[in-house]
C-alpha cells in the first residue's frame, strides 16, 4: 500500500519530519507565514493526515473539502481552531499535545506576573533609552514602585495542568492561592493547601488573576466588563490561555478608566496584535506574542507527540492524545 499523504502546515524539526517520512508521504508548508485559508482548502483535498497549528482555521468547509482526511494532529494543547463536532461526525480523529508544554507555559505566566508586578519592561525602556540618565535621579525612594508578591492572593481561573503548575510555583513566592474551576480539584487543594472560590469571589479577592481555561463557548468573554469591575483597582490580570477568554474592548476600557492595576498578556482575540492596538498604549501592560510554549524543549516534544499520535493511528491503534473520544464509534483508527 502507498504511504498515506501527510500535510504539515508549518516547518517542524528536521528529525521529526525524517521520522514521519518513513511512514507518510510528507508535504510541508515551509514559509514563515501560515498557509492562507484558500491554500489550506486546496492542501486538505489530497491529504490523509494533517498536522495543524492554532493559526489554521479548520472549519466545516475545510473538513468538507478533506474527503480523505482521517486524522488531524494539532501541534498545540488547545484546539479551539478546529470544529471538533464536525470532525467527529466525519470520523476524523483529532489529537493534541498536552503535558509537554505545561512547564514552559507556566514559566511564561510567571515571567508575565513578575514583569507586570515589578514593571520590568517599563523599567528596561526607562534605563535603555536614557530616561533615567536624563532625569539624573540616581536611586530614588519612589522610583518604579511595584507590587510585592509575598502574602498576596493569587487567583487561578482553570486549575488544570498549567493552572496547577502556576499555583505550585506561587507557593514558592509565599502567595496565598485561590482558584475557580468548573470542578473542584480536591487533591490539588490538599496538596498545595489552596482554596476554592466562586468566580466572582475570586475576582473580588485576588491581587493577581491568572487565566488557564481552554477557549470554549462557555469561556468566550468569561472576563467581561462586569467581571473587570469586580476586580481590585490594584489587581493584575494575566492571560496565557486564549485571547477571547477576555473581552478585549472591556479590558481596554478597564485599563483606561483604571478599574484594574495592569495586565500581562500572551494571547489576543486577533493575532497578530495590530500595530498601534489600544493595548500597546498602556505602560502597565506587558505584551508577548503568543510564546507560552516557546522553549526548544517544549516545541520539540510537541512535534514528537504529534508524530507519535499519527504513527499510532497509522498502525491501527487509538492515538494516545485523542481529543474527540466519540470518533471511535464512527470509524476505527487506521487508513484502510
Ligand atoms: P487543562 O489541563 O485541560 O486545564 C484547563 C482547566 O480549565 C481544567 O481544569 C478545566 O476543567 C478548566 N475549565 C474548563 N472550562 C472551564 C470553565 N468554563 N470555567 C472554569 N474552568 C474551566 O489544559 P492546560 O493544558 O492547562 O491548558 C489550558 C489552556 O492553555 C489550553 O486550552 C490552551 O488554550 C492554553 N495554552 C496556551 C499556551 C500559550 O502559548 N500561551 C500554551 C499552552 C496552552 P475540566 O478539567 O473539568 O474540564
Amino acid at each position: 500500500m502507498e504511504k498515506p499523504r501527510l500535510f504539515i502546515s508549518r516547518e517542524l524539526f528536521k528529525d521529526i519530519i525524517e521520522r514521519l517520512s518513513e511512514h507518510f508521504q510528507v508535504e510541508v508548508w515551509d514559509r514563515y507565514k501560515p498557509p492562507p485559508y484558500k491554500v489550506l482548502l486546496e492542501k486538505v483535498k489530497d491529504a490523509d493526515a494533517l498536522i495543524s497549528l492554532l493559526t489554521d482555521r479548520i472549519d466545516e468547509k475545510v473538513l468538507e473539502e478533506a474527503e480523505n482526511l482521517r486524522i488531524i494532529a494539532q501541534y498545540a494543547v488547545g484546539f479551539d481552531n478546529i470544529n471538533i463536532e464536525a470532525a467527529t461526525e466525519r470520523g476524523i480523529y483529532v489529537t493534541n499535545t498536552p503535558e509537554v508544554l505545561t512547564e514552559s507555559t507556566a514559566e511564561l505566566t510567571w515571567a508575565l506576573i513578575l514583569a507586570t508586578a515589578r514593571r520590568i519592561v517599563e523599567a528596561d525602556i526607562f534605563t535603555r533609552w536614557g530616561e533615567w540618565w536624563r532625569k539624573n535621579t540616581g536611586w530614588h525612594p519612589k522610583m518604579m514602585l511595584g507590587m510585592e508578591l509575598k502574602n498576596k492572593i493569587l487567583g487561578i481561573i482553570g486549575l488544570g495542568r498549567i493552572g496547577g503548575r502556576v499555583a505550585e510555583i506561587g507557593k514558592a513566592f509565599g502567595m496565598k492561592i485561590i482558584y475557580y474551576d468548573v470542578e473542584r480539584k480536591r487533591k490539588l487543594e490538599e496538596k498545595l493547601s489552596i482554596k476554592y472560590r466562586g468566580l466572582e469571589e475570586l475576582l473580588r479577592e485576588a491581587d493577581i488573576i491568572s487565566i488557564h481555561t481552554p477557549l470554549t463557548r462557555k469561556t468566550r468573554h468569561l472576563i467581561n466588563e462586569e467581571k473587570l469591575k469586580m476586580m481590585k483597582r490594584t489587581a493584575i490580570l494575566i492571560n496565557t490561555a486564549r485571547g477571547a477568554v477576555i473581552d478585549t474592548k472591556a479590558l481596554v476600557k478597564a485599563l483606561r478608566e483604571k478599574w484594574i492595576g495592569g495586565a500581562g498578556l500572551d494571547v489576543y482575540e486577533e493575532e497578530p496584535l495590530t500595530l498601534n492596538h489600544p493595548l500597546t498604549a498602556f505602560k502597565n501592560v506587558v505584551l508577548t506574542p503568543h510564546i507560552g510554549s516557546a522553549t526548544y524543549k517544549a516545541r520539540h516534544a510537541m512535534a514528537e507527540i504529534a508524530a507519535e499520535n499519527l504513527i499510532a493511528f497509522k498502525n491501527g491503534e487509538e492515538p494516545p492524545n485523542l481529543v474527540n473520544r466519540e470518533v471511535v464509534k464512527v470509524r476505527k483508527p487506521g487508513f484502510k
